[in-house]
């Protein structure tokens, strides 16, 4: 029998794969919408959206469609050519955001590397070698390669990896005061998340980001606002910060960008990409016309106001009916976030217990995710039916209910 024959099993996971997950223990095995079915058939809703990543839910038609029919013309052909869908979804993006120009790559971490790289080349160019300093946030995510998980405010994902890059410096989320203090003439850059999303489904504050927005401009470093889990339409407008009216000097998003297909870009304007002149930085995979033409696909269906407004309306409805869930038992202490970036943070009696509670909605056939040890999080599909949602409330109303058994029993 071929490998390609033999069954594979979640226990093959333990054996072959390299121990940094610890997923799920059965396989999803195909997916339509808001539903997953695995191996044995089993239907799952799902609320989790690949963490954040099908926008428009599991194998969308137009997405499959454009896919399909980039497969059949052409997949790759290095940066020596450029191609027309990388051009095409980059004037789209640019004519939708305050952006000129863009750099695409894989993941979020690239497209945040690609950012930490251009602001100390600008900075660098302009000002000289002294100023390098990065302003990050405690409790931030930004990406996993050295440089992305350093500047990441979260040390237990930084730690055991050898000598740390310099220059780089924490403060706390939401509080401008620290941050003029930290910020100087050798700050070059301050990357946010306008919602910090793996940490807990934070919200950023209206005057601490106008306050930050001002800090950079005073001191010539670039903000960098990261959107790899909070752009494409997942708060309910195009990007988060447009609910601020505070824009950033450079962009970056992916999760959503794709829809399931790995891309992510970062987007700038002239004065800085020009910055990052012929050879100063690059990616193999990058803008690869497969990549491209589902973005293009993901962009145009989601910048719309039909989706954008539906995205608002059903994450206003969610946060209700969550509270409403949970307020018999005083389950949540919050329900915040924004469009369909959710985050149900428990109260103090519960505390430390998101991953249980995320165990007790698989039991009732429902992905939902957590965000640190205190917060349930919900990122759905921004095109879900009305009846996935109910279904989905309907098995976490279940899920809660066991939970609380468990948690007095
Ligand atoms: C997921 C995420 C990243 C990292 O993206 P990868 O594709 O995993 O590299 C970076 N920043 C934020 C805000 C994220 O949510």
């Amino acid at each position: 029998m071929s490998i390609q024959e033999a069954q594979v099993s979640r226990a093959d996971f333990d054996q072959v794969m390299v121990p940094n997950y610890a997923p799920a223990g059965f396989i999803p095995v195909r997916g339509a919408g808001s539903r997953l079915w695995d191996q044995s058939g089993r239907e799952l809703i799902d609320l989790s959206g690949g963490i954040a990543v099908n926008g428009l839910g599991h194998c969308h038609p137009a997405l499959i469609e454009a896919l399909t029919t980039q497969a059949h013309k052409l997949w790759h052909v290095s940066n020596v050519f450029t191609n027309e869908p990388a051009l095409r979804l980059a004037r789209k993006l640019t004519a939708a955001t305050f952006a000129d120009r863009v750099f695409f790559s894989n993941s979020g971490a690239e497209a945040n590397e690609a950012a930490l790289k251009l602001a100390r080349k600008v900075a660098s160019d302009r000002f000289g070698a002294e100023k390098y300093e990065i302003i990050s946030t405690i409790n931030s995510f930004h990406g996993r390669t050295v440089f992305t998980v350093n500047v990441g405010g979260q040390p237990k994902y930084s730690e055991g990896f050898g000598p740390r890059p310099e220059g780089i410096t924490h403060v706390p989320y939401n509080d401008l005061a620290t941050m003029e203090k930290a910020i100087s003439a050798r700050t070059c850059a301050v990357i946010l998340e306008p919602i910090q999303g793996e940490s807990g489904v934070l919200p950023a504050e209206q005057a601490y980001l106008e306050g930050v927005r001002a800090l950079c401009d005073q001191y010539d470093a670039l903000l960098i606002f990261d959107e790899v889990q909070s752009g494409m339409g997942r708060t309910g407008k195009l990007f988060a910060h447009e609910h601020y009216g505070v824009t950033p000097d450079v962009l970056t998003t992916a999760k959503s960008l794709g829809g399931g297909f790995p891309i992510s870009a970062m987007l700038t304007s002239n004065d800085y990409a020009k910055h990052l002149a012929v050879g100063t930085h690059g990616t193999t995979f990058g803008g690869n016309p497969l990549a491209c033409a589902v973005g293009e696909t993901v962009l145009d269906i989601i910048n719309t106001p039909a989706v954008l407004d539906g995205v608002l309306a059903k994450g206003e409805y969610l946060r209700e009916k969550l509270r409403e869930i949970g307020a018999p038992y005083h389950l949540f202490e919050q329900v915040r976030g924004k469009g369909l970036l959710v985050g149900a943070v428990l109260s103090d009696q519960y505390k430390g217990q998101a991953s249980a509670l995320m165990a007790a909605a698989e039991r009732a056939d429902l992905l939902v995710l957590v965000a640190g040890p205190d917060v349930v999080r919900f990122a759905p599909s921004l095109v879900i039916e009305q009846a996935d949602l109910d279904e989905g409330l309907a098995r976490f109303a279940r899920a809660v209910a066991e939970f609380i058994q468990q948690a007095q029993a």
